[in-house]
């Protein structure tokens, strides 16, 4: 069964098509510039026809739907000859709240539970809907399945998702930890305690997901037990933008210095904090940020020992929650593509007796141990794949 995987945001629209029962990678792109002009890329993965890329007007996510069905049933470059191939379609949401705590088959009433979360994720899952409502419309009869960022961490105790605010902004308004990323989480986790040859379910991991976006997550026994994003994706490490943990009094010193609203600082807080901003706004790339600090850029130098100090707290903290740790995972752009970074994380774990393996580390792959055989926690960078992930749920839920 051949399942089409849509990742909505509020002017971008990822896809892939996966063979559900191989798991192969059949075809992938993205509409980009939705309701501003309008840029579509598609490649046919299996067939290796190469990345083509066009500039149609998409005035609406209804029209980019419409482009991507076009592009897959293409006579030269489609991947499936009729859309009666695509079994069912997984569609990433980003806040599932307390009501969804795994993916699910989308119907009205899953639609409006949805809806009612848009509260918590204002900007994610409205656009998130608009993509699943466009997809009916031109694919009806066709199952779709939701898949939430924050299902993952729904089992998480009262102690670790609890702020200690006054109870009833809990009661009220469901003020509270819930987690992001949840499915790279789970995807990573469970890869972990496999190349690790641990039952997950008897097993204690953490996983690093770095990337523009990060988080960390403590998953104990097959539980997510704990996670570094808060409410909202603003909470807990240091980010590309964003700040991650600070003072919240903080945010009324600034509007109070500069005349600014909440809703101004926060915008700082989200899109002009974090390395970006440490690094003096030089860049929010690691990638540039590791070249500076090679060359001894002093404000390069502090946004990337800052970033890796706030990881090492964090698995410090995480190692504590479940009563020590078995496997540490790397994951996303950051956490599989820089071993700067994940060495300069590790010169903080000594404590743990991690023996860190320098050439492996340096190496790269889907899959790479990091540390020696014998070190009382093993350590690899694993390749995310949040996609995968989604296909696997709506094939489980539809098949
Ligand atoms: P993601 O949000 O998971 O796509 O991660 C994107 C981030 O990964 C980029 O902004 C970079 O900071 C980082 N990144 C990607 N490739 C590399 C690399 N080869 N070395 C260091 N950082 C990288």
């Amino acid at each position: 069964m051949k399942v089409l995987v849509i990742n909505c945001g509020s002017s971008s629209l990822k896809f892939q098509v996966i063979d559900a029962v191989t798991e192969e990678l059949l075809a992938k792109g993205l509409c980009e510039r939705i309701g501003i002009d309008g840029a579509i890329t598609y490649e046919n993965v299996k067939a290796g026809t190469g990345k083509e890329s066009s500039t149609p007007a998409i005035p609406d996510h209804n029209e980019a739907i419409r482009l991507v069905i076009e592009a897959l049933v293409n006579d030269k470059t489609g991947c499936i000859k009729s859309l009666d191939e695509i079994g069912a379609v997984g569609h990433r949401i980003v806040h599932g709240g307390e009501s969804f705590t795994s993916s699910v088959v989308i119907n009205d009433e899953v639609i409006a539970a949805i809806r009612e979360c848009s509260d918590l994720a204002p900007l994610h899952n409205p656009a998130n809907l608009i993509g699943v409502e466009a997809c009916q419309k031109l694919m009806p009869g066709t199952p779709m399945v939701a898949v939430f960022d924050t299902a993952f961490h729904q089992t998480m105790p009262g102690k670790a998702y609890m702020y200690a605010l006054p109870l009833h902004y809990y009661e009220d308004y469901k003020i509270r930890r819930y987690g992001f990323h949840g499915t790279s989480h789970s995807f990573v986790s469970k890869k972990a305690a496999e190349v690790a040859g641990r039952a997950y379910d008897d097993c204690r991991i953490i996983v690093c997901h770095l990337g523009n976006g990060a988080s960390i997550s403590a998953v104990m026994n097959g539980k997510c037990v704990d996670t570094s994003m808060g409410l909202t994706p603003l909470e807990g490490l240091i980010m590309g933008t964003r700040s991650g943990d600070l003072d919240p009094a903080i945010v009324e010193f600034i509007a109070n210095k500069e005349g600014k609203t909440v809703s101004e600082v926060l915008n700082i807080l989200n899109k002009k904090s974090g390395v970006l901003a440490l690094s003096g706004n030089f860049s929010s790339d690691f990638r540039d940020l590791e070249g500076a600090y090679k060359k001894g850029d002093k404000n390069a130098i502090l946004a990337v020992d800052a970033f890796a100090y706030r990881v090492a707290k964090y698995v410090g903290a995480y190692t504590a929650a479940m009563n020590g740790v078995d496997v540490i995972a790397f994951t996303a752009g950051i956490g599989e593509n820089s071993p700067f970074v994940r060495g300069k994380v590790l010169q903080y774990l000594g404590y743990l007796g991690i023996d860190v393996d320098e050439a492996a580390n340096a190496s790269r792959g889907d899959v790479i141990q990091i540390s020696k055989e014998g070190s009382k926690v093993a350590v690899y960078a694993i390749a995310t794949n949040e996609e995968l992930a989604i296909a696997r749920e709506t094939y489980a839920l539809t098949k």
